[in-house]
């Protein structure tokens, strides 16, 4: 049949009087494979449906099929929140690598902001992804913020892909980045490894014996803050960063401040950050007059701030709820400093 064709096409061209117009050339059409006499299936046939119901019975009815539920999805939790007015970091953008719905973490310190009780976590994990945080960051590229701070609803070297999470920020926000962190996960390797690619590392010390350590933080498990001093002055001789240490000083150390500096200047910090529980109802602050013979203990560090020195910058952030979760204190932390 397809030679057949072929050839019938040739002559007719050749018949074709000369000079006529060329015919632009159809590419060439693919010669149709013989199709092979193929009979249609058989129609199925349905087996015959014997009518159950008596004549004269009515119909029993049918039920209608339930709408099938939509649940609703509550939109993922990002990983960044604020900027904050900061009086540690100026304008702060944090970033949370937890998002859990409730605090998450190791230790129980006494005026935690977050409420109780929280989830006890004491295994590192991975808590977010970091294409997740990757997506959630690139959504606020170009923001302008002084730091960039890894803290959020609990204890941030709890999340194992803490180092990938550090880089990454900074190299799409290209802004210097901050961890607070309890340094209870000091002793792990790979947790000093993550916290040296910060430019800065604030680290928790408000205790001067295991006793206080117990009364104020009360770490879950066995915790020797001996042995923690000793894990965080190796991480200072590996740190190149800028080494902070944070005090919340208050009626259960003020009386051995003189113990507390002592310590601190063991880890030999750059920076000693000096609180009051400003924003918790659990923990009395100090009074400025107290507050003030503390901080004179420190008079010849290197840098010193507190919250009742520091200025913070009025700041709006991209979504008020979701900062207020993670930083529930912000607002009224800034009214008690004004009214003191
Ligand atoms: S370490 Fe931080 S998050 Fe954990 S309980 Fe203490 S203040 Fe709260």
């Amino acid at each position: 049949m397809g030679i057949f064709d072929f050839n019938k096409n040739k002559d007719s061209n050749a018949k074709k009087p000369a000079g006529e117009a060329k015919e632009t050339p159809k590419p060439a059409e693919k010669e149709t494979e013989p199709v092979a006499d193929v009979k249609a299936p058989a129609a199925e046939v349905k087996p015959a449906v014997e009518a159950k119901t008596p004549l004269n019975t009515a119909p029993a009815a049918v039920a209608k099929p339930e709408a099938p539920k939509i649940e609703e999805k509550k939109p993922a939790m990002s990983c960044v929140y604020g900027p904050i007015g900061s009086w540690r970091f100026g304008r702060s953008l944090g970033i949370d690598m937890l998002c859990t719905e409730e605090r998450t973490c190791n230790f129980d310190c006494v005026y935690c902001r977050f409420p109780r009780p929280g989830k006890v976590q004491t295994e590192r994990k991975e808590f977010v992804s970091v294409s997740k945080l990757f997506d959630d960051i690139n959504a606020v590229k170009g923001i302008s913020a002084d730091w960039v701070v890894f803290a959020g609803m609990g204890e941030p070297t709890l999340a194992s892909n803490l180092g990938e999470a550090i880089t990454l920020v900074k190299s799409v926000l290209g802004l210097p980045v901050a961890v607070m962190t309890n340094g209870s996960f000091i002793k792990h390797k790979e947790v000093r490894k993550a916290l040296s690619l910060a430019d800065m590392v604030v680290l928790k010390l408000d205790a001067f014996d295991d006793k206080s350590l117990n009364a104020i933080n009360r770490p879950s498990g066995v915790f020797s803050l001996g042995k923690m001093m000793q894990q965080w002055q190796l991480f200072r001789l590996e740190y190149k960063g800028k080494l902070s240490i944070s005090m919340m000083l208050n009626d259960l150390n003020k009386g051995e401040i003189g113990d507390l500096q002592y310590k601190a200047r063991l880890i030999i910090p750059d920076q000693i950050q000096l609180s009051t529980p400003l924003h918790c109802e659990a923990m009395k602050p100090l009074s400025k007059a107290d507050f003030e013979k503390c901080k004179q203990w420190f008079w010849n560090f290197k840098e010193v701030i507190s919250v009742f020195d520091a200025k913070v910058p009025a700041v709006e952030p991209l979504n008020a709820a979701d900062t207020e979760k993670r930083h529930p204190t912000a607002k009224k932390e800034e009214e008690k400093v004004s009214k003191t």
